[in-house]
């Protein structure tokens, strides 16, 4: 049998001391949860070497691939605010690196696989709960062509883990563009290693924004562009009702990705004050906050790199400064375009545009005031701008359905103005406004049904959210509005 991953891992080789090798531990009972057959493909893998019964041995950690090179990587990271100089994959660990079909270079790792250097107190080991979670999360925010890291493979471990009861364990393999954090920068910054900042970022200019090499200032253009990125990310969840959920900065990935799916979450009524992570007991990652907290994310990465920014201090504080300064711009410019197409206005002239804004933000003042249900509000609104008559399923989401009798008069008006035909006008609404996303209820059952040895329901949701935007009949319930979920909470994992 030739081997299940062409490895070619430029981390390991590239930059010594920014990790510690490590093997997996072995678990008790490996189990086949799934196999992501098209993301294998994605990868240039066969997606058949992955289900064999070797393969899902790789993946509990009985063995080590060949070419691996399996290692646990350093970083640091701003929690809740407060600095840990020494964080690390503590349950997790990097097999190594593939380039996939479209030439991009992709990181495979194991999360769940046993202790590390750097597991400080935890046990090394992830529930099946959290796994499934991530699973069927990250791969619902692929599906809506969100930025993020993807799920190849999720296996039981025939292990308990301790959590505030045991529960079934279990390991996820994970894609990612790279497991560079901003933590990781703070990492080597924390300990004034200046000269692993800049091979770090030089690194990261290499991986993520070759485009960047030749620039003057390569590092203030990387800075720059980790704020666009991350601008453009914070807008796409906005867009979706998706709250991270815990935005430290160990969780934050220099590559624009999505990652760390522990506590993460989508508001069912729209409310921006939304917090769902039990540990977030000041809201500091509540929906409305991630534009703000991105922000104070990307200055610690600006700290990091300012000593790479030229010799006078002053003026290389006062660049950095100057990029993160255009932070709220870039994130508001990305924000409201994603916020005009949900409403259809998408591409009119410019001198529309800002009114086409302040109308798609009165809506969300009157989705709040109502608690209209985010996802099905603007899915809803999509068969009302083609038909006159159909305004009635979007309007019985409101609590208040004057107030939005008196928006969506003044929205069909802007809508008319356009002179745009309305079943077009709705094609386009209907490809940024899901029907399906995960529901909260939605993941609790599949989980409590996983926990119970039933894997039926993770297939049904998976299927159902690999195509967010299209009518899946078969599938109507789970557009359905969700129950009430009064003091819903997620966990870290
Ligand atoms: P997270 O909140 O998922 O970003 O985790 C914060 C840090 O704690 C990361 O460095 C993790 O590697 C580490 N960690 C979380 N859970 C465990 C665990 N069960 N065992 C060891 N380390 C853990
Ligand atoms: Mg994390
Ligand atoms: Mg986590």
């Amino acid at each position: 049998m030739s081997a299940p991953f062409p490895f070619d891992n430029s981390y390991a080789r590239d930059l010594p001391g920014f990790y510690a090798p490590v093997t997996p531990t072995p678990v008790a009972a490996p189990g086949l949860v799934k196999v992501n057959t098209p993301l294998a493909e994605e990868l240039g893998l066969d997606p058949d070497a992955l289900a064999t019964p070797e393969a899902v041995e790789m993946f509990a950690g009985q063995r080590v691939p060949e070419g691996a090179e399996p290692i646990a990587l350093a970083y640091a990271g701003h929690q809740f605010g407060q600095f840990s100089p020494q964080l690390g994959d503590g349950r997790a660990i990097l097999l190594g690196e593939v380039v996939d079909r479209a030439g991009r270079r992709r990181d495979i790792q194991l999360k769940g696989s046993g202790p590390t250097p750097f597991s400080r107190r935890g046990d090394g080991r992830a529930a099946l709960g959290p796994v499934l979670r991530e699973y069927i999360v990250s791969e619902a925010m692929a599906a809506l062509g969100i930025p993020t890291t993807r799920a190849l493979a999720a296996v039981t471990t025939g292990e308990p883990v301790l959590r505030d009861r045991p529960l079934p364990g279990a390991v996820l393999a994970r894609v990612a563009a790279s497991h560079i954090r901003i933590g990781t920068f703070q990492f080597f910054a924390a300990r004034k290693a200046t000269d692993a900042v800049r091979q770090l970022a030089d690194y990261t200019i290499a991986r993520h924004y070759p485009e960047l090499k030749d620039a003057t200032e390569p590092y203030l253009a990387l800075l720059n562009a980790v704020i666009g990125r991350q601008a453009a990310l914070v807008a796409r969840w906005l867009t979706v009702g998706f709250i991270h959920g815990v935005m430290n900065t160990d969780n934050m990935s220099v590559s624009g990705e999505t990652i760390d799916y522990g506590p993460c979450a989508f508001m069912d009524a729209y409310d921006p004050e939304t917090v769902f992570s039990s540990i977030d007991q000041m809201g500091r990652y509540a929906y409305g906050n991630q534009p703000d907290i991105a922000h104070w994310n990307l200055a610690r990465l600006a700290e990091c790199l300012i000593p790479l920014l030229g010799e006078d201090k002053e003026a290389a504080i006062a660049a950095a400064n100057g990029a993160l300064k255009e932070f709220p711009a870039r994130f508001r410019a990305a924000y409201h375009s994603g916020l005009v197409a949900k409403i259809g206005l998408a591409g009119t002239d410019g001198a529309a545009e800002e009114e086409d804004v302040a109308l798609a933000l009165e809506l969300l003042s009157v989705m709040a005031a109502s608690k209209a249900d985010f996802t099905l509000t603007f899915r809803r609104l999509g068969a009302f701008a083609a038909d006159p008559d159909a305004g009635g399923p979007v309007r019985d989401l409101f609590l208040d359905r004057e107030a939005f009798d008196a928006w969506a008069t003044r929205w069909r008006e802007r809508l008319a103005s356009t002179g745009r035909d309305g079943a077009a006008t709705r094609a386009a609404m209907d490809r940024v406004n899901p029907l399906f996303i995960p529901r909260n209820y939605l993941v609790e059952q599949v989980i409590a049904a996983a926990s119970e040895g039933d894997f039926g329901p993770f297939e049904a949701l998976n299927t159902v959210l690999a195509h967010p935007f299209e009518e899946q009949p078969a599938f109507a319930r789970y557009a359905d509005l969700p129950p009430q979920m009064e003091g819903y909470q997620t966990f870290c994992g």
